[in-house]
Order: C-alpha cells, then structure tokens, then sequence
C-alpha cells in the first residue's frame, strides 16, 4: 500500500465523522483488528452487500451519492432484521485514487454513521487495474439487544401483508435518470420532459434510500416476518412465503406509489416497476390484525407511509387481484444477478 492510501484511510476513514466512538466498540481503525464486545446471549446480525460501478450504481457516479447508496443498502438489511446498528467495515478497490471522490464518499458514509450510530471501524483499501470498475463491500453489524430478530420464515396464514413507503421509484428512477432497466420502462418515464422537482425525487430516491431502521426497531415485536425490498415486491415477498410455507393474496390496488409515480407514469409501468423493479429498500413485513393499530400509530410517529396491501393465505401461492378481487396475470420477473438478462 502506498503512502498515499494510508493517509488516505488516516484522513477521511479513521476521522471523526466514521471512525467515531461507540459503546460495543472496543477498538477501531488503526490495528490489525477492530475489536468489537459480543454478549453471549445477545445476537448479532451480519449483512454484507457489493456494489459494483456500473452494475449496482451508475458509472461516474459521484462520491457521496455513492456512499449513501452503499451504506443505506447495508442498513436496510439490519432494518430487515430488527437489528439496532451497531458498526460496520469498508472495502474499497479503486482504479484510481480521485481524492475528491473519496472526500465526497467519507462524507455520504459520515452522513448515514453518524445518523445510525454506526461507525467505521476497519476494512481494507487496494488498488485495481486501470480502468476497471470501483468495487465497493460493506459488511453491517446489528445488535440484538433490543429486539429479537425478525426472519423470513414467520408468516401464518390471516396475517396482514404490510410495506412501508412507495413502491417503485427505484426502477423509475433509473429509467428517470436514462438508465437502461430491465424493465424497459426507460422511455414511458419521459426523462426530458420530467419536471426538475420529480427528477431530483427519484435521484434521491434512487441515491439516498432510507433504510428504515426507526420503524423496525419500534415494530419489530408486531412483525411475525420482514423483507427488505430490493428486487421488486414479487421476488422478495416470495422469499417471505417460500420461507414460510404460506402463500398470500394481493390487491393491486393497494400497492402505494410516491407522487412523482403518480404523476410521470402510467399505471401498468408503475406496477411493473413496483412488482419487478427493486432498489426501494422498503420494508414488507407481515403482522396479525390485532398488531394493525399499533403499526399505524408507530408509522404515523415517524411520518412513514404503511399500507396493507394483503394477507397471508395457505395456498402456498403469489396471487395478485384487481379491485374486483380477481385474479391478474403478469408479465415480469424479479431481477436475478445469475439468470442472465431478467424479462
Ligand atoms: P493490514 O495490512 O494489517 O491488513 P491495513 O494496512 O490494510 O492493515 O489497514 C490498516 C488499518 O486501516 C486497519 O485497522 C484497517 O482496518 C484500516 N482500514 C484499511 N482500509 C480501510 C477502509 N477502507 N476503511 C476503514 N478502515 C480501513
Ligand atoms: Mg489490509
């Protein structure tokens, strides 16, 4: 490693808006390890994701966008769990060292630490090829001290299927920013004529998703199974009912969508974009009726949107229905990094 990426890790990682000081956090950057204090009867969850320029965020992308992306994933998976934040480690493979870029990253990763109470604690910094894509891997670490964790595998049959949020924006988005998405929606979003207000909505949506950690931590107790949403409602609710044994019935019609949705794309490219698009970082979770209130007011506090949008059956099958509560087909597919070009 040359000088350069040590002062590097010194100046922007180890500074004091991500290498700051936490309780469970025994030793941060600067040794061969962090050192971390596990209790022996409180669970940790462990999330890693990888992002890849070009593959997971667009090429060119500026630092601190991808920084918010990267860590906000991350956090999404605690927020899926039920896990309070507790740090998280950085590797980073650059092509080259832009320093401007890197001070932008330190800033979104600063940003989203310091709002979570997360802190950088230690990861690994190397040089790739010229030319080839940043590479980025962030591993999450969440404590179980407060909430037990929420798995996938809890759905039973009469339970409400809830999300938090808007569906959707993160497949727009792309296609908003001129991005080619599987869907090929790019065109139906009108990214010329989209007004400067929506198209700064989506970016944002896209760019800074909000892991919704707030909401879980609160609901946790009521959620008897939770996803995160990052392939498309259909794929990752599937994951919940294949988990669970269970099936479940949706109302279409229930699916809620921002207002830049609303008021750029027509109901059909919507939908898609809800079903099979991915990259919202909501949560679908599902609960017992007599949780609903609680929920609500529990939303309500934190200004989320929570919907209902179905309920837990024992067909062992996905059914989505109209208003009329019958049945509707669908063309699409929830995206699958190894399946090749998704439909
Ligand atoms: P080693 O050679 O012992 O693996 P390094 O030289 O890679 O150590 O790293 C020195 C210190 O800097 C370690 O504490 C490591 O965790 C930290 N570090 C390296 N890269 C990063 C990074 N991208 N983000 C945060 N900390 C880092
Ligand atoms: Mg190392």
């Amino acid at each position: 490693m040359s000088l350069s990426e040590f002062q590097i890790i010194s100046h922007y990682f180890a500074a004091t808006g991500l290498g700051f000081p936490r309780d469970g956090v025994r030793l941060g950057i600067g040794d061969d390890a962090a050192i971390v204090e596990f209790d022996s009867d409180v669970p940790v969850s462990m999330s890693m994701d990888i992002l890849i320029e070009g593959v997971h965020f667009p090429n060119q992308t500026d630092g601190f966008n991808t920084a918010t992306r990267a860590l906000a994933v991350n956090l999404s998976d605690l927020a899926a769990m039920a896990a309070e934040p507790l740090c998280f480690t950085l590797g980073l493979s650059l092509p080259a060292i832009d320093e401007a870029w890197v001070e932008g990253f330190a800033a979104g990763l600063s940003q989203l630490a310091k709002r979570y109470n997360c802190p950088l604690v230690g990861g690994d910094l190397t040089r790739s090829p010229e030319n080839t894509p940043i590479t980025i891997a962030i591993q999450v670490h969440g404590s179980h001290q407060k909430n037990a964790p929420v798995r996938r595998s809890g759905a039973k049959p009469g339970d409400g299927v809830f999300v938090t949020g808007a569906l959707g924006d993160g497949a727009l988005a792309l296609a908003s920013l001129g991005l080619s998405s599987h869907l090929g929606v790019g065109s139906s979003v009108g990214a010329d004529e989209l007004p400067d207000d929506d198209r700064r909505y989506f970016e944002e949506a896209y760019f800074q998703p909000q892991p919704r950690l707030d909401f879980a931590l609160q609901a946790a107790t009521l959620m008897s199974a939770c996803i995160d949403i990052s392939d498309g409602l259909a794929g990752d609710l599937g994951h919940i009912l294949h988990a669970s044994g269970v099936g479940a019935d949706i109302n279409l019609d229930e699916i809620p969508y921002s207002l830049a949705a609303l008021m750029n794309t027509e109901a059909d490219i919507r939908r898609k974009a809800a079903l099979y698009g991915g990259d919202d970082y909501e949560l679908c979770f599902t609960a017992t009726a007599d949780g609903a209130d609680r929920l609500r007011e529990i939303a309500d506090r934190e200004c989320l949107a929570l919907h209902q949008i179905g309920v837990i059956t024992n067909s062992l099958e996905l059914r989505l229905l109209n208003h009329e509560g019958l049945e509707v087909t669908m063309e699409g597919q929830a995206y699958q990094h190894f399946s090749g070009e998704a439909k």
